[in-house]
């Protein structure tokens, strides 16, 4: 069948020591996956199972990219995350053989209107309107599993201009990436092109036109935007 009119390309992602770049099919994020960002939340962490929320890959936006302060919010967060690329398909996986599932880590930015994620959750409505919007996943280079070493001591950070706001080590996540992975994989055929942010330790905050956010994460590339004016 002919296409009746055309849509936008899959996002492709660059990936270290490629030229050809990872497309985006979907992208899953994680909630609550460090203590101390539930505890600023007012949850606990809830050790009993993990919880998702989804983004369409039109969130996907480069790191150096300007993005816009988003319509129908006055409380733009960022959240700094270690991004899990999935290079295998995987349903049904167990915790043990989940790594054979990964393509590799980025460094992304899970960017929350936190006035409508809030207002949602006070509903109990889902989180859509509050997380899954255009621009919404900043991300950085994709790095090849085989080029990062364990998951666990790498320091996971995020500066607003000079000011660090988030401080804290992989080894703080609740579920782990195995675990995260084996856990999806009960509910979703995942499938190379696939996209997990991992949860943001504490410290999350609003951002304002022409602030620059930097993220890091020991040994991926930087993930850095800067927010332009109100849309
Ligand atoms: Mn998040």
């Amino acid at each position: 069948m002919k296409r009746l009119f055309e849509i936008p390309a899959t996002p492709l992602v660059p990936v270290r020591g490629e030229t050809a770049g990872y497309p985006v099919h979907r992208i899953f994020g994680v909630g609550r996956n460090y203590a101390e960002h539930a505890a600023e939340m007012g949850y606990e962490v809830d050790r009993e199972t993990p919880f998702y929320f989804t983004k369409p890959a039109s969130a996907i936006v480069p790191t150096g990219s300007e993005i816009p302060y988003p319509p129908g919010t006055s409380n733009f967060h960022y959240e700094m995350e270690l991004v899990v690329a999935i290079g295998a398909p995987a349903f049904r996986v167990s915790v043990e053989d989940a790594a054979k599932a990964i393509y590799g880590y980025a460094a992304g930015l899970d960017m929350t209107r936190r006035d409508l994620q809030l207002a949602e959750r006070a509903k109990q409505r889902p989180w859509s309107l509050g997380k899954a919007f255009e621009k919404s996943a900043p991300i950085a280079e994709i790095t090849k599993a085989a080029d990062f070493p364990e998951v666990g001591s790498q320091r996971i950070s995020l500066k607003v201009g000079d000011e660090i706001r988030q401080d804290a080590h992989l080894s703080d996540l609740v579920w782990s990436v195995p675990e995260l992975i084996s856990h999806l994989s009960r509910f979703y055929h995942l499938v190379p092109g696939d996209l997990i942010f991992t949860g943001t330790p504490a410290g999350v905050g609003p951002v304002s036109p022409g602030d620059r956010i930097t993220g890091a994460i020991d040994g991926l590339q930087p993930v850095t935007i800067t927010i332009g004016a109100a849309e």
